[in-house]
């Protein structure tokens, strides 16, 4: 017997990744393969590129889609940046900074956990405190999006402290690019990576990396050979760079094919635009969750628009209802990480999963089954 086609069950994504993908991503994804050194592929990642600046906000001519998911992103910002033996002061305040420690610890670097609740962002004036008393720290790492929590950290006067102490910022956006401003030039941001399957609403597979030219020169300073081969931007480089294009490692073609048609769709939308609709939906789906009982963990004014994360109280089975979502309304959402498992639902409305419509399909679908 042979095994049978495999054709996915009809889904409402609106976890915390992946999206929704638009038609036009699906259909740029089944285009001919060609080889990844040939011309028109080539041209076709110049374009990919210069998308990604203009979504990133920065000229920085080092912007290139990194092969690997979002977490390929962090271990290379890591990796590149950090030798080991050398500091980095790290935002914990939900699983994706605690991931950064342990990727810097793997480093061989030395982290310095700055906590804060999950659900409230990290404070300038403690980063501040910490910079003060430690010595000489390499980077500074936060998480813009915390996606198991759903709060936002704001990263302007850590971008100055990180200047004041020459430190690299690295910022995690991986849940934020394409949801809300990442701003890199404007915000100061050094190092900087995503990944498609969130506000670019692409599938997953690459990770958009952006580095400044301070953090390029300190990468070219290293005394140290960067203990990844595969994440080594210096080799990396070759590739992406116009006049050099040499072999590293195989392009994955079908998904730069996506990337280049999500980053079109985020280009014809507009930034602002694509901000201000994340945000009005955000909004109607919070007040009518609301009405549900549902309140929001991350503190007002700390709330990302693409990952709503909800308190669930303990009278409603939370596992039962994801699970009835699922089963009979097509619906995914997600549950809680770490402490938060069984507390809270976080439910992404990021990209093409930001719609009136899918607000109002998962509103009137928890109140049949809440009544
Ligand atoms: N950082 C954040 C903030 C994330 O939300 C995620 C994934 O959800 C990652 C890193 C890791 O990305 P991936 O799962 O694509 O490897």
């Amino acid at each position: 017997m042979v095994t049978r086609e495999f054709i996915p069950p009809r889904r409402l994504l609106l976890g915390p990744g992946p999206s929704q993908v638009h038609p036009r991503v699906l259909r740029a994804m089944s285009a001919p393969v060609i080889g990844h050194l040939d011309p028109a592929f080539l041209a076709m990642m110049n374009d990919v590129q210069s998308l990604l600046r203009n979504t990133f906000q920065t000229g920085n001519r080092f912007t290139i889609a990194i092969s690997g998911t979002g977490s390929a992103g962090m271990e290379a910002a890591i990796v590149n940046a950090v030798e080991p033996g050398e500091t980095v002061l790290v935002g914990v305040n939900g699983i994706f900074g605690t991931r950064l420690v342990e990727v810097t610890e793997r480093c061989g670097g030395k982290a310095i956990r700055l906590e804060a609740p999950w659900g409230s962002a990290i404070d300038p004036q403690a980063v501040e405190q910490v910079l003060r008393r430690s010595g000489p720290v390499k980077a500074i790492a936060m998480v813009q999006a915390e996606t198991s929590t759903g709060c936002w950290q704001p990263l302007e006067a850590i971008a100055q402290l990180a200047k004041q102490h020459d430190a690299l910022l690295i910022v995690d956006a991986v849940t934020s690019l394409g949801g809300i401003p990442v701003d890199v030039d404007a915000a100061g941001i050094d190092i900087c990576y995503s990944a498609t399957q969130k506000c670019l609403s692409c599938p997953p597979g690459l990770a958009p990396f952006t580095i400044s030219e301070r953090a390029l020169a300190a990468v070219t300073r290293r005394r140290t050979r960067c203990q990844s081969w595969y994440l080594d931007m210096k080799l990396v480089a070759e590739y992406w760079t116009e006049g050099t294009r040499t072999y590293h490692h195989t392009a994955p073609i079908s998904m730069l094919y996506a990337l280049r048609e999500a980053l079109r769709l985020v280009e014809e939308e507009g930034l602002p635009a694509r901000f201000a609709r994340h945000h009005l939906n955000s909004n109607a789906l919070l007040t009518g969750l609301l009405e549900l009982g549902l309140p929001p963990l991350a503190q007002p004014g700390q709330r990302l628009p693409m990952l709503n994360c909800v308190t669930v109280p303990d009278v409603i089975p939370e596992a039962e209802v994801r699970a009835r979502l699922l089963n009979r309304y097509g619906i995914e959402i997600g549950g809680g990480l770490g402490p938060l498992k069984g507390k809270v639902w976080r439910i992404g409305l990021m990209g093409e999963s930001s719609t009136e419509a899918h607000v109002l399909r998962l509103l009137n679908a928890l109140e049949e089954l809440f009544i």
